[in-house]
């Protein structure tokens, strides 16, 4: 089949054709999909999409209008799809669900050991030939309480992570996911789970009842110096709430992959532009904050599987086969007993 691929880096192209392997007629954009850049797909069946690309009502309407069948998204999250409009349309979406869950739970813990030993600021410091400890001070992991929000693939790793460090395992899911209770993870109450956790780790998807989870009242439930990490996606959390929690000291520090206007700044050089963005913007004074731009999956195991995955996902489209990816609109609003499967 014609593929368009949306939102195309040099790393996307190369594992992308070698998934191929000549199956499908590839042609590749950088161009973000959104309402300006439908025309691109003129005539195309199919559109790859990433995480960033926009695929509302009224993006979709124009993408159905001319030709699109397929969405295939070459990422898990789907939160940027409107799933209602595209059955309505007949088109058909799909996403990946395989693929290395390690990638994302090994650099959310990545993202603690650097927040929690100053490694960021460590680096710098002795760049500049100062070799002082005052300000990088940290403390053990082990015997520390992780508190794991959505306890699914991803979720599940990191519990075994950390429990290799010793740490003690919280988790809350609207599911039960039995392996992470194997490993000694207790399910709690979200507010027990933010009372108790020295460290909050999100994995949930976002969705109408995750939007804005972490905000200004869970916030206060959390213990004071609380370590957030969100490898999720932003708008789990409310930002501003976020902001107020650092002046304040109540978050003590915070590593995020994500944000939740990530949308047209995340994956492009802007080095040489102005950001508009103010809380993004204030997000970066603070020396207890990292924020890296949604790279927590970017591993070459990762890349493999999210290829493999994109181009058998349009290869059962193309051959009239239905397969787990296929998404429905009812997964918009809540996780399917059958995604627990
Ligand atoms: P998964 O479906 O295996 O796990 C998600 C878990 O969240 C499930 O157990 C589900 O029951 C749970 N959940 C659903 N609604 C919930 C709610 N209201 N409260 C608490 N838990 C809830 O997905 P996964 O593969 O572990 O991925 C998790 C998320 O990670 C994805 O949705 C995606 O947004 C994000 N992600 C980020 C990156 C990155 O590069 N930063 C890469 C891949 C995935």
């Amino acid at each position: 089949m014609q593929v368009l691929v949306y939102s195309t880096h040099p790393y996307d192209q190369k594992y992308l054709k070698v998934a191929n392997q000549g199956k499908h007629e590839l042609k590749f954009t950088p161009a973000t999909l959104d309402e300006h850049t439908t025309g691109l797909a003129q005539g195309v069946p199919v559109v790859c999409c990433f995480v960033d690309d926009t695929l509302d009502a009224a993006v979709l309407q124009k993408l159905a209008d001319g030709g699109i069948k397929l969405v295939a998204l070459r990422c898990t999250g789907f939160n940027n799809v409107d799933l209602e409009t595209a059955e309505r349309l007949g088109v058909t979406v799909m996403r990946v669900t395989r693929y290395s869950p390690y990638s994302v739970a090994e650099f959310a813990v990545g993202l603690m050991l650097s927040l929690n030993r100053k490694i960021h600021r460590a680096f710098n410091r002795v760049r500049e030939d100062n070799f002082l400890l005052d300000g990088l001070l940290g403390f053990d992991l082990h015997g520390k309480t992780v508190g794991v929000v959505g306890t699914g693939k991803i979720g599940f790793v990191l519990a075994g992570i950390m429990k290799g460090f010793g740490c003690a395992l919280l988790g809350y899911d609207v599911y039960r996911n039995q392996a992470c209770v194997d490993l000694g993870l207790r399910y709690v109450e979200l507010n027990d789970l933010l009372a108790q956790s020295d460290i909050v780790s999100l994995h949930a998807p976002l969705m109408p009842a995750t939007h804005h989870m972490i905000n200004a009242d869970t916030i206060s439930h959390m213990k004071r110096g609380v370590m957030l990490i969100n490898t999720s996606r932003g708008g789990l959390v409310d930002t501003k709430a976020l902001i107020e929690a650092l002046k304040e000291g109540q978050m003590g520090a915070v590593g995020m992959d994500v944000y939740e206007e990530e949308g047209h700044m995340y994956y492009h050089d802007l080095s040489n532009h102005v950001i508009a963005d103010d809380v993004f913007a204030r997000l970066l004074t603070f020396p207890n904050v990292i924020v890296t731009g949604h790279q927590a999956f970017f591993t070459q195991e990762a890349l493999t599987m999210i290829s493999e995955t994109t181009i058998e996902n349009i290869s059962d489209f193309a051959a009239g086969r239905s397969n787990n990816n296929i998404l429905r609109p009812e997964q918009a609003i809540s996780p399917t007993t059958k995604e627990k499967e």
